[in-house]
């Protein structure tokens, strides 16, 4: 019941490994974040932040280690398997906010839903009560293009809240706003996430949005230093 909603252990990742352009990413990462934390990750640019959460979010494998999700061990599982992990547990949200644009903000919500096995009602009513409670419950009926950057970007934090993940991976969720909206976009995300309990590890290059988290982690040189 305890476990950590995410644990990495000894994690490593070489890109182009044995050939000249060779890159040693991650270099034994340790990590656990527990139930209702939220801890920053800070990096340079290059670092491997992204490479870290795609391996968090089974997108990517590691070459060593070991990635836990909720106590469950990941090695070894087949890729439905996987699937079926990151549809049901895991949440994601990028600096750009990939939302189908053929689709409105609720469609947006209500698909991944679908998708889980939500019956339509449900689901609307669901992705409804999401955007209400980011502050765009008004942007329902929009598409994509008819929305700002920063609305845009909150239908995208309830996209990834729609099937009540457990963890959330955020890569430099507000990295594309101005310093005013991204403050506000932040404080929405930080909302929803306390509200719901959810866990989160964010990556980010503010260290004033770092500092709102309740631990910071330093990914350099391959390896995680926390404050
Ligand atoms: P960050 O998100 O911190 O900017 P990344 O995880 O995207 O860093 O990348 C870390 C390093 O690994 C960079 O030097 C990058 O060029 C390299 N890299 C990332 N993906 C690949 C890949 N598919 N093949 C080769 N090198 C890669």
């Amino acid at each position: 019941m305890n476990n950590p909603v995410l644990k990495l252990s000894g994690i490593e990742k070489v890109y182009n490994r044995g050939k000249p352009g060779e890159v040693k990413v991650l270099n034994g990462v340790d990590l656990s974040l527990n139930r209702g934390e939220v801890v920053a990750l800070l990096a340079p640019s290059g670092a491997g932040k992204s490479t870290l959460l795609h391996i968090a979010g089974l997108l990517d494998t590691p070459d060593a280690g070991e990635v836990e999700i909720a106590g469950q061990p990941m090695q070894g599982r087949s890729d439905r398997k996987r699937t079926i992990t990151r549809r049901a547990q895991l949440g994601f949200v990028y600096q750009f906010h990939h939302l189908l644009p053929e689709f409105t903000a609720l469609e947006n919500i209500v698909l991944p839903q679908l998708a889980n096995g939500t019956a339509r009602d449900a689901a609307e009513a669901r992705a409804r009560a999401l955007l209400e409670s980011v502050g765009v419950g008004d942007r329902a009926s929009h598409r994509p293009a008819a929305m700002s950057g920063g609305e845009q970007q909150r239908v995208a934090f309830c996209r990834a809240m729609a099937n009540a993940p457990g963890l959330l991976l955020a890569d430099e969720p507000t990295g594309n706003l101005d310093p005013e909206t991204s403050d506000r976009v932040f404080a929405a995300l930080m909302k929803l996430v306390r509200e719901t309990g959810l866990s989160a590890l964010i990556a980010t290059h503010n260290l004033e949005l770092a500092g709102k988290m309740d631990r910071q982690l330093h990914l350099h040189n391959g390896s995680i230093r926390e404050d």
